[in-house]
């Protein structure tokens, strides 16, 4: 049988391909973001607890109303804003699925969307599978700053939307009010929606304020926000997040998401509803993460990496121009190979494999495992 590709130029993804070597090596894996420590015992005890109390039957199309409550909750709190859980909140399976969805709302075929590289892998995919077109902007390295008259130049009748991402993955850069500003002067009285992806909300370092578009009503009625519990909790495999958008564009949004996936998981939501409530726990993630990434940064001086600047996210990029000028792809496989340590080519994240010579490490790891890491690149 034969299939005509909907998505003829894609393989498999960076991160599986990683994830798949750095196990055949039996390599430290600092490429695919994710936490390699426990999660909270409390919020997988109220899970449990919601598992024996029977709520395991399907939720609500658009999620179990207490959850959304408490997101509504949470978002008044954290940036002073009021959002209706009943008609502006829905609980999806993950992050990912949220863009996705947001994006096939939106997208008619000859569409073009912003996006700015490096960009999160599934970005451009998510934009072609919907007949659109992406339009790639390229951060300005080092330190992966926006180029604004760049965006303005790339703006024509059919820019349908821009994705941004901040934290940003995969340079940890951060978007300021300065860039807010921007955003807004832009799109002012255009018809362009806003995809913005703030998965890493709460992984934001150095008391930097996290600039959500949720903060600013202009940018909030044209934008879908999207946002994953599983980096906020430290549980990247319960594949759970939510969107926020005007009550207009969620009901439209709700026309994808109902056909799509219905509703998520029962027990997980009603756990997260009373884990919400505890401030604490988003609170403190800030500083512990930032911890990892100081202590990472630190060892990585044993090293002949030249380590960038992170202010949020799971990451930190190094350049390796002391150590090899091969390409990022061929150093990051003999670094899983030779040292027995997985990273990620940051090239992946451009749709032209632009190579700035320059790797992904994930520091979001216990203590011991970024130690053995170093120990083993200072080696290389
Ligand atoms: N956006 C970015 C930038 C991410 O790094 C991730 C994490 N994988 C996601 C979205 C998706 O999160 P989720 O795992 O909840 O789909
Ligand atoms: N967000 C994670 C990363 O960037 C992984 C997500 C995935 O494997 N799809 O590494």
């Amino acid at each position: 049988m034969h299939i005509q590709s909907k998505l003829p130029n894609v393989g498999t993804t960076i991160f599986s391909v990683m994830s798949a070597l750095s196990t055949e090596h039996n390599a430290v894996n600092l490429g695919q973001g994710f936490p390699d420590f426990p999660m909270s015992d409390e919020l997988t005890g109220l899970v449990n607890e919601a598992m024996r109390n029977n709520f395991n039957q399907y939720s609500p199309m658009p999620g179990w109303m207490p959850l959304r409550e408490a997101i509504a909750e949470k978002v008044e709190f954290l940036y002073s804003t009021k959002i209706n859980p009943d008609t502006e909140t829905t609980i999806t399976p993950g992050g990912t699925y949220a863009i996705y969805s947001a994006l096939t709302t939106i997208l008619q075929p000859g569409d073009e969307v912003i996006v700015f590289e490096p960009a999160y892998d599934s970005y451009i995919p998510n934009i072609e599978i919907n007949g659109a077109k992406a339009v790639p902007i390229s951060l300005v390295y080092p330190d992966y700053h926006i180029d604004w008259v760049a965006v303005q130049n790339a703006i024509t009748p059919k820019t349908k939307a821009i994705i941004i991402n901040s934290p940003h993955n995969p340079t940890g850069s951060v978007i300021n009010e300065e860039d807010i500003q921007q955003l807004r002067k832009i799109t002012a009285g255009t018809n362009i929606f806003i995809i913005s992806d703030e998965v890493y909300e709460h992984l934001i370092f150095d008391d930097i304020p996290h600039q959500s578009t949720l903060r600013y009503p202009d940018l909030l009625q044209r934008s879908f926000v999207c946002f994953s519990f599983g980096k906020t909790y430290n549980c990247t495999g319960w594949k759970l997040g939510y969107c926020i958008a005007p009550a207009g564009l969620t009901k439209e949004f709700r026309k994808v998401h109902q056909f799509n996936c219905f509703s998520c998981h029962t027990p997980s939501q009603v756990g997260l509803a009373l884990f919400l409530k505890n401030r604490d726990a988003y609170l403190s993630l800030p500083a512990f993460m930032q911890e990892k990434r100081d202590y990472f940064k630190q060892l990585m001086q044993q090293t002949r990496f030249t380590m960038h600047d992170s202010f949020g996210s799971y990451f930190i990029c190094g350049s390796y121009e002391r150590i090899s000028d091969e390409a990022d792809k061929d150093l990051a496989i003999r670094l899983t190979k030779e040292a027995g340590v997985a990273t990620i080519p940051v090239s992946a994240f451009y749709h032209h494999g632009k190579d700035d010579k320059v790797l992904r490490f994930c520091f979001s790891k216990k203590k011991e495992t970024l130690e053995m890491a170093v120990e083993k690149l200072a080696r290389f």
